[in-house]
């Protein structure tokens, strides 16, 4: 018997037993093409010695200070190592355990802001629906992925108020370009509704994951939303948990739009799953009302900026670096995308591929013409899923379809260091 807990408690999971490149192999050697990355994590491949081995050495040197009394050269190296990777528009970083932490505390950092400022009736965040922003209380109330929410709507303290930017199923039943954005201008919409000295802050996934396998917006839809954002004194905080640091074939989400966030919350691909960390990190503009204020980002964990992790993280930046791994991401990601495309040609149950660089969508339907869903909802997405694993190949399941309740998707990520043939 076991005695863990199993995302299906009485499911039957493979033991891995060592991953290498973009495979996984478990107890048996069967091995498992990861395309998925995880959980669109392992950007750089598993069993990178490069990586192992700083994370062998920082772990000899010091493995834990407690940020209240330490700061570290990795923790100072690895803030500095983003702070030029954003061209020296993100100057300061909150070293965090989880995509999840890094929203909450992005949240928290945007409500100090005014409050410093002397705004402290800015209270709320607005956010959309399918998204996913992380999963407690704080974070998981900002995210529009039903049904990640349903059974803790009495825990939750708001909801999303503005519609995803889902092209393939607009919500207006519109298209681009004749829509002129209207999806962005829902957004306006809201903060007339709710009262701009209520609102702090619009946080979105510039490409949407796991509740939109990758919905990808038009152009010039985040150039609209920085634009109602500054109009209304809001901030703009992009989550790019999953987007972030190269995923999309750029080295931010949001280098696809001409519209710079406020504050950025990254993850997964920070430690690409050799430890975990994630951050929010933020503007000088966002931060200097707390320097000069209370001096102090209310927030922080246990973990938060060990050295272990931050050492691991940093190392991992130098790899995708190095190897020119955005690059590869990009030009990978339109390779696959194109095969994709011609599948979709060929199998009428694929109703839309989307995405960029190696963060790749597949949406399943029953009918193309209309666009109808198969009835069994993400029974579907299962079912290909479990059939692609037991034919040694990973993908990650998402929420997309009617309203993110009613259809079936996957995303494709593999980890950017695959080649063509694999
Ligand atoms: N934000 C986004 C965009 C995500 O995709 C995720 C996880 O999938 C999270 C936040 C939460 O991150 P974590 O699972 O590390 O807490």
């Amino acid at each position: 018997m076991s005695h863990l807990i199993k995302p299906i408690l009485d499911g039957t999971y493979p033991k891995v037993s060592y991953g290498k490149g973009v495979f996984l192999y478990d107890e048996h050697g069967k091995d498992y093409l990861d395309a998925s990355s995880g959980a669109v994590t392992v950007s750089v491949g598993h069993g990178v010695q490069e990586i192992t081995d700083v994370l062998e050495n920082q772990a000899k040197r010091v493995s834990f200070v407690y940020r209240s009394q330490f700061t570290s050269e990795a923790a100072e190296r690895l803030a500095e190592k983003i702070y030029k990777l954003s061209n020296g528009h993100l100057s300061y970083s909150f070293f965090v355990n989880s995509g999840t932490e890094a929203t909450e505390t992005a949240m928290k950092m945007a409500l100090q802001h005014f409050q410093e400022k002397g705004q402290g009736s800015k209270l709320k965040i607005l956010s959309r629906w399918m998204s996913y922003h992380g999963i407690t209380i704080g974070s998981l109330s900002m995210s529009g992925h039903s049904i990640r929410r349903t059974r803790f709507v009495p825990l939750l303290q708001d909801y999303p108020t503005v519609s995803a930017p889902y092209c393939y199923r607009c919500p207006y039943q519109m298209e681009f370009p004749s829509c002129r954005l209207r999806c962005a201008d829902e957004l306006e919409r809201a903060i007339i509704r709710i009262g701009e000295e209520h609102i702090a802050a619009f946080i979105a996934e510039p490409i949407i994951g796991a509740a939109g396998a990758a919905i990808t917006p038009p152009p010039g839809y985040y150039e609209r939303i920085r634009d109602i954002c500054d109009r209304y004194n809001i901030l703009f905080i992009a989550d790019e948990v999953m987007t972030g640091l190269g995923r999309t074939g750029k080295m931010f989400g949001y280098d696809h739009w001409e519209a710079k966030p406020d504050i950025v919350t990254l993850g997964k691909g920070l430690g690409a799953g050799y430890t975990p960390i994630a951050a929010a990190v933020a503007t000088e503009e966002v931060i200097l009302p707390i320097k000069k204020g209370s001096k102090l980002v209310m927030s922080g964990h246990t973990f938060s900026a060990n050295p272990l992790s931050c050492a691991t993280a940093l190392s991992v930046l130098q790899y995708v670096e190095k190897h020119n791994l955005v690059d590869e991401s990009a030009q990978k990601g339109a390779y696959l995308k194109k095969e994709l495309l011609k599948l979709k040609e060929r199998f009428s149950i694929i109703g839309d591929v989307r995405g960029e660089g190696l963060l790749l969508g597949v949406e399943f339907v029953e009918d193309k013409k209309t666009k109808e869903p198969f009835p069994t909802s993400a029974q579907l997405t299962n079912q290909i899923i479990q059939t692609a694993m037991q034919n040694g190949l990973l993908l990650y399941p998402s929420a997309a379809g009617i309203e993110g309740v009613r259809g079936d998707a996957v995303i494709i990520s593999p980890p950017f260091t695959i080649k063509e043939g694999e």
